[in-house]
């Protein structure tokens, strides 16, 4: 993670995608629904960086798999 940045929502534990097609997009930690990244909002509120990323299980498995060498000879 960049800590320039802020936290790429779609790679979260926490992140949903929301039933409202005017804010599509959630976050479970702070209980809100936006338009942008969820991330984005929490650095206008709070002046900082999203303090609560946690990289979702799928993404680290998908990295691990990755990362990966299966050499049989
Ligand atoms: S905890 Fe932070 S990084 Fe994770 S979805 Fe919510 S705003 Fe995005």
């Amino acid at each position: 993670m960049n800590p320039d940045r802020s936290p790429d929502c779609l790679k979260c534990e926490y992140f949903f995608v929301t039933w409202d097609t005017a804010f599509p997009r959630g976050c479970r930690i702070f209980g809100i629904k936006s338009r942008q990244l969820p991330s984005l909002e929490v650095k206008k509120a709070m002046g900082r960086h999203c303090p609560g990323f946690k990289e979702a299980e799928a993404v680290k498995k998908r990295i691990e798999d990755d990362h990966s060498t299966d050499i049989t000879v």
